[in-house]
């Protein structure tokens, strides 16, 4: 099985067997006209427009996730397309073509995951997992939702590429000031478990600068006892992104090297290339 987001035809729901996680993870993606919010420089969407997702066939999602779980749980999906090493059910990820808690379906969605975990009693051992750039965590409805995720076996990996304004302008291409981002990310990590997670990457061949790297390990530091831990990784492909055209990864010691720097503190990190 590749890693694209069509699978059986279906509009929202993906299964990716993920090396990382050693298990299959069940994507959903909300954003299928590959609008998000933000622009990354690293971003890995094909076609990203700026954006929000359309409004959400929830009976169409409803059904899709319904055959998947049940041909994960009850079928031979996993025979069929893991390897015997991964074949366990990990998650079920949000995580689109675009930043999915934009979409106003979104603790529509929530609901109806919960109420497929339920009816196929998926209690502790396969995790909800939200990827999200935060930015609208604040919104009423999303703080509801997270509320529901927290009870689903849930994590939210929250976006932190930088803590200065002008390194999230430069890599999110968004203007937000840190104090905005701290304040949703403490509000995400009273809802749920949370995850800061960030990419590193370089510029023309050059490392991101030390004043970037030190303000994002006090920032990190300054919410450690709030955060779950710090999950650290770099680009994994070419960036989809005329703006990512002179960007690559990192060194794994560059990775490990801040890993180090964190650890210190007590905060728990995994890094991957
Ligand atoms: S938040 Fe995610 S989907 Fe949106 S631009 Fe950034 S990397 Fe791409």
């Amino acid at each position: 099985m590749d890693h694209s987001r069509i699978f059986n035809n279906f509009t929202y729901i993906y299964p990716v067997v993920s090396r990382r996680s050693e298990g299959v993870s069940l994507g959903i993606n909300l954003n299928v006209n590959n609008a998000c919010n933000w622009r990354c420089v690293y971003c890995q969407v094909d076609g990203l427009v700026r954006g929000k997702p359309e409004t959400i066939d929830l009976k169409k999602l409803s059904y899709e996730l319904d055959y998947m779980i049940n041909y994960i749980v009850n079928g031979d999906f996993l025979a069929k397309y893991a390897s015997a090493k991964f074949r366990r059910f990990n998650d079920i990820c949000l995580s689109g073509n675009g930043e999915s808690t934009s979409s106003h379906d979104f603790l529509a969605v929530v609901n109806i995951i919960a109420s497929l975990r339920e009816r196929y009693k998926l209690i502790h051992n396969v995790k909800t997992v939200l990827i999200s750039n935060g930015s609208e965590i604040d919104r009423p409805d999303i703080s509801k939702a997270l509320q529901i995720l927290s009870t689903l076996n849930g994590e939210v990996w929250f976006k932190v590429d930088s803590a200065t304004k002008s390194g999230i302008n430069k890599i999110n291409q968004v203007i937000l000031s840190v104090d905005g981002v701290k304040k949703r990310l403490l509000l995400a990590t009273k809802l749920c478990k949370t995850y800061i997670q960030t990419c590193m990457y370089k510029t023309s061949g050059i490392d991101p600068d030390t004043d970037e790297v030190d303000a994002y390990i006090n920032f990190v530091n300054s919410v450690r006892e709030h955060i779950a831990g710090v999950l650290l990784y770099s680009t994994a492909r070419n960036p989809a992104l005329p703006e990512g055209h002179d960007i690559s990864s990192v060194s794994e010691e560059f990775l490990a090297n801040i890993a180090n720097r964190l650890s210190t503190n007590d905060i728990l990190v995994k890094y991957y290339q």
